[in-house]
């Protein structure tokens, strides 16, 4: 049987995409292996899921396809994504370096879809040999689809490759921020039916699912048109949503402040809405905010949290930020670092800014040091540390629900609670219930230093399972 291996980098929405990829071919018969990094176990069929949003992601696409040309000759190498989309000639370039050009091929980010179609093709005509010149032929084909057809094509039966079900809403987007790189590979923003929104979301809970991750490349642009609620923003999909669902969970990918509308904050405070806020924040300098082309000041940053403040019991609020941005200089970044210590975040995900050909801010001046703009990395991610320290000895002796994932050990489970923490829990009496499963647990301590100490945020004990 042959065998296919997907290996994705960035986002929630690549991330999705992989697992209906991964889908399609087991559901014609592909045996799907988890990728191998040590490369002991090597498929026939190797899908790289590329990402553009800093350089780094798109040399580690570099480095992983070279690798694999060279250490799996026997693979074929099918490379798509958003960094295939934006600099496919350079992908290509990978196949020739290696001599190997016969065994890749590049699949841009807008045709990726067709990758859904490629195991019944492959199963219809059984080639007796992979080969780039066919698949190059077969792609050309089969033709590019319109976006709002060619975006949400992707709706996995299954994941298999994550614990937590997701759910794409939306894809690209309308803005124009200075260091970004996405909307070039995406395009413009487009957004799926509600109802087919609502039906994908049915069908996960009657499968079971007890939460799906809302996703998109920038959900606060959700724009859609139901049958009956007519026009709807995401405030007005979550809302629709949750009329046509009975118990499934919501959790919200990553957010825009300049989202966090009226109409999504009626919503939010819903039980069904995960406590679990993720802002795009980037940076605390009105300058640098200005010049990177962000709709939002410092002030509203902060009057968007105090808002998701008071419509959970302190729910967990984390943040990108991008330090190092053409002009930031010490002082401000020093506005972005006290924005995050008043913020309070229980996570910052911060990165050095990575300059991308084709963006505005490519040729801006006053170029920050990689190393000044890594040393702001370090205080921001230390500061994420105690945060996210703080916040869960926060919840010390309260109740949380979580969502199990597999567990290999009797009497413990690993789970991720309701406020996104990530816990290790204990089944003093009985064996944890199957992964996926919602149960109610009491944070009961938190693990000593040492291995665990990294992997968990804090250490839960069962209470009962949460009603299906
Ligand atoms: S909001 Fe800005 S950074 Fe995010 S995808 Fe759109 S253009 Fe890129």
């Amino acid at each position: 049987m042959v065998s296919v291996s997907l290996y994705t980098l960035g986002c929630k929405v690549n991330q999705l995409e992989s697992e209906a990829i991964a889908d399609a071919f087991r559901s014609r018969g592909f045996r799907v292996l988890p990728w191998d990094a040590t490369g002991a176990l090597v498929a026939d069929i190797l899908v790289f899921n590329t990402c553009t949003v800093t350089s780094k992601a798109e040399q580690k696409a570099r480095r992983v396809i070279r690798k694999a040309l060279r250490d799996h000759p026997q693979a074929f190498l099918i490379v798509t994504g958003c960094y295939a989309q934006v600099a496919g000639e350079t992908v290509d370039a990978l196949g020739r370096e290696a001599d190997s050009v016969n065994r890749l091929v590049v699949v841009s980010g807008d045709r990726k879809s067709r990758l859904l179609d490629l195991p019944g093709f492959l199963v219809d005509t059984m080639p007796e040999q992979l080969a780039q010149v066919l698949l190059s032929q077969w792609l050309q084909d089969q033709g590019t689809l319109h976006p709002s057809i060619e975006r949400f094509r992707f709706t996995p039966g299954d994941f298999s490759l994550h614990s937590r079900a997701s759910v794409k809403i939306q894809d690209g987007c309308d803005n124009h921020c200075s260091y970004c790189r996405v909307r070039l590979a995406r395009g413009m923003s487009v957004s799926l039916e509600p109802e087919r929104i609502c039906a994908a979301v049915q069908a996960l809970e009657a499968k079971g699912y007890a939460e799906v991750v809302v996703t998109g490349v920038n959900i606060t642009q959700y724009r859609g048109t139901a049958a009956q609620q007519g026009p709807l923003r995401l405030g007005g999909l979550l809302k629709y949503l949750l009329a046509e669902t009975g118990h499934i969970r919501l959790r919200l990918s990553s957010l825009e402040p300049e989202g966090l509308t009226d109409e999504l904050m009626a919503v939010l405070g819903h039980p069904r809405i995960r406590p679990h806020f993720h802002l795009s924040v980037q940076s605390g300098s009105p300058l640098i905010l200005k010049q990177m082309g962000r709709g939002y000041t410092p002030q509203d940053i902060e009057r968007g949290i105090d808002r998701l403040r008071e419509l959970k019991d302190d729910p967990f609020l984390g943040c990108d930020i991008i330090t190092g941005f053409p002009g930031e200089t010490e002082a401000a970044f020093e506005k972005t670092y006290q924005l995050c210590l008043h913020s309070d975040f229980a996570w910052i995900h911060a990165f050095p800014y990575s300059p991308r050909p084709g963006t505005a801010a490519y040729t801006y001046p006053g170029l920050v040091r990689e190393q000044d703009a890594v040393l702001r990395v370090d205080r921001l991610a230390a500061l994420g540390r105690t945060g996210r320290q703080e916040y869960s000895r926060r919840w010390l002796g309260r109740e949380v629900e979580a969502i199990l994932e597999a567990s290999s050990n009797p009497h413990v489970a690993v789970g991720v609670s309701d406020n996104y923490l990530k816990l290790l829990i204990s089944f003093p009496d009985q064996e944890p219930p199957p992964a996926g499963s919602a149960i109610r647990c009491r944070i009961c301590g938190f693990p000593e230093q040492g291995e665990a100490f990294s992997r968990f945020d804090a250490l839960g004990e069962y209470i009962k399972d949460e009603p299906r």
